[in-house]
């Protein structure tokens, strides 16, 4: 097999997306104007975009023996991603409910399924993972913890949803990639505490990379992602986007970070690039559907 430049052991559903003027409240229900079913869950949608940013990239992680299985990994095929070590599970292939309105707002219910295992046991069994490993919070912490254990390069962390790990290896991240929400909770993590800081994000960064995280980036949707490592911390603002559905923007930003990382680009320049990739894809609907398949614009 070749030596992918980024692996991503994470994971990959099938996204069922109903698009509507208005999201519904608790017990309402909404007439939806229409619905795809498309490929994504964050391991898989960071796959692609990896991919596409130029990197040989394999993906890791298991899937049902059902049809939703071809769907889950279809654009990761046809794009060339290395899939041998996929599991193939009596579990159903993972699923994602989402609900787009008009303004491009999203709610999501993830039924994980598969997904829920790439546990330790499982991951550990696989040996070395080359390149640059890439990780979210979709699979079991031991199955993170795990990959970290067998990574033979920098891991890029990007704890979505955050969930608990030891504290070594949320301070292991190079980067930790998180919304200004899920910085907030890393924070309250590491500080033990269950009170969530309403801080700005600079100062959230800032004590993030106190604590002894070796980096830290913040994704702030349209107001782009700040960067913080060492003594510095660096505000990059968003390319300007018509966006329509910023579903899977923040996987695609992750993916092309770690795509140029493993390039060699410095943590700045590869966020730049990131964010350059990820303001494409909040243009079109869907997650791995709206992913730009060509460089040309970038
Ligand atoms: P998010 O996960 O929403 O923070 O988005 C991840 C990254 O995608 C951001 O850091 C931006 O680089 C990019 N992005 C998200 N939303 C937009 C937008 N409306 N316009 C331009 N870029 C965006």
């Amino acid at each position: 097999m070749q030596h992918p430049q980024v692996t991503i052991v994470g994971s990959s559903n099938v996204d069922i997306t109903a698009l509507m003027a208005r999201l519904p409240g608790p017990g309402e229900t909404v007439l939806a104007d229409s619905y795809q079913l498309t490929p994504g869950g964050k391991g898989a949608n960071q796959a692609l975009a990896a991919r596409l940013a130029g990197a040989t990239t394999e993906f890791i992680g298991a899937v049902g023996r059902d049809a939703h299985a071809e769907v889950a990994l279809s654009q990761l095929a046809e794009a060339g991603v290395l899939l041998d070590r996929v599991a193939r599970t009596t579990h159903p292939t993972g699923v994602a409910i989402i609900q787009v309105d008009a303004a491009a707002e999203n709610s999501i219910a993830v039924v994980p399924g598969a997904n829920a295992q790439v546990t330790g046991d499982a991951v550990s069994s696989l040996g070395e993972l080359r390149g640059i490993l890439v990780l979210q919070g979709e699979i079991p912490a031991s199955g993170i913890t795990a990959a970290m254990d067998a990574a033979s390069d920098r891991v890029v962390l990007n704890l979505a949803p955050v969930i608990e790990l030891p504290r070594e290896y949320l301070l292991a991240a190079d980067p930790l990639v998180v919304n200004e929400h899920e910085a907030a909770l890393v924070l309250a993590l590491l500080d033990g505490t269950s009170e969530v800081s309403t801080e700005s994000e600079p100062v959230i960064a800032r004590k993030l990379i106190d604590h002894g995280v070796s980096s830290v980036v913040v994704t702030l949707g349209a107001q782009g992602c700040l960067v913080a490592q060492g003594q510095g911390i660096e505000q990059l603002a968003a390319v300007k986007a018509d966006a329509v559905d910023t579903t899977g923007a923040g996987d695609a930003f992750t993916g092309a970070l770690a795509a140029r990382i493993s390039q060699g680009d410095d943590l700045v320049k590869a966020a730049e690039f990131a964010g350059k990739f990820a303001a494409l894809t909040v243009q079109a609907h869907g997650a791995q559907s709206s992913y730009p398949r060509s460089l040309e614009n970038l």
